[in-house]
């Protein structure tokens, strides 16, 4: 059965998310853990956890992804920066422990003119320093647009940061369909060959998720804006063939488009129409 959502305001809960989402077709959503531009998170409602759990089992959500902050930064140069990194992202994996057995997303960080193994090696240490072999949420590297000093724009460097990590058990990969576009991945017109790239580097086994997004910009742009579904480079057509890929087609997807709920209606039975021709 085919998992697809969008992302959502966490503002009124967990339960709040997961009948906004089976309302609107869907049966898995994204979520930020706390203010994405950081900042402190609510305390963790309980009830609203369990009452959650509960739903989520009665009404087919097998899997939620939740999002870190995007100012969180494991590479800056700033220690003072990297330590806030490593306190947020060791509470959030702590908190969904109330919600065991989901995923992590979070980008890889900007190494803001230190060079791409400096930033490497210090989101590897990081990761290292927070992961616990009890833990049962899987922490995804998102793919990167390369926009500035972005890390993670190639799969080389994931696989890099994968390496280094000692609880791989503990890691996977989130792959977004903007970010790789405008990466210069040519999912459009290429797309066998560049999964094919990323089974070679990464390990298709270490994709767990998707984030399916339109661009604003052509292959290569090295922008990181997206698109509604369709009106984009990448097209409604294109996105479908990501999602029917023999390879992919069992992973949650997600929609990260300029949307309101509306909007990510439509795109969702639109998707769920495709999904099946
Ligand atoms: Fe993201
Ligand atoms: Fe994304
Ligand atoms: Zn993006």
């Amino acid at each position: 059965m085919l998992k697809i959502g969008c992302h959502l305001s966490a503002s009124k809960g967990y339960l709040h998310m997961a009948k906004e989402i089976t309302a609107i077709g869907g049966n898995t959503f994204q979520f930020f853990t706390r203010n994405p531009r950081g900042g402190s998170a609510k305390p963790l409602d309980e009830k609203d956890a369990a009452a959650f759990r509960k739903y989520a089992a009665e009404n087919g959500i097998e899997v939620i992804l939740a999002h870190a902050p995007y100012t969180l930064n494991g590479c800056s140069a700033d220690p003072a920066i990297r330590d806030f990194a490593r306190r947020t992202m060791a509470d959030d994996l702590e908190r969904m422990e109330a919600t065991p057995g989901n995923l992590y997303n979070f980008h890889p960080g900007s190494h803001v003119g230190q060079g791409v193994e400096a930033g490497i090696t210090m989101i590897a240490d990081m990761l290292n320093s927070i992961l616990k072999p009890e833990q049962t949420t899987i922490v995804l590297l998102e793919t990167m647009a390369g926009k500035g000093s972005e890390v993670g724009g190639r799969f080389e460097e994931l696989r890099e940061i994968l390496d280094r990590v000692s609880l791989k058990d503990k890691m996977g990969v989130c792959l977004d369909t903007c970010h790789v576009n405008d990466a210069g991945y040519d999912i459009v017109n290429q797309l066998d060959g560049v999964l094919t790239e990323f089974d070679r580097i990464i390990g298709l086994d270490r994709l767990k998720a998707v984030h399916i997004n339109d661009s604003k910009n052509p292959l290569g742009a090295h922008k990181d804006r997206h698109e509604k579904i369709g009106e984009g480079f990448i097209g409604t057509e294109g996105i479908l063939r990501v999602m029917r890929h023999a390879a992919l087609r069992e992973l949650p997807f997600y929609l990260e488009t300029p949307n309101e709920l509306d909007g990510y209606e439509r795109e969702i039975h639109l998707l769920k129409a495709g999904f099946d021709h």
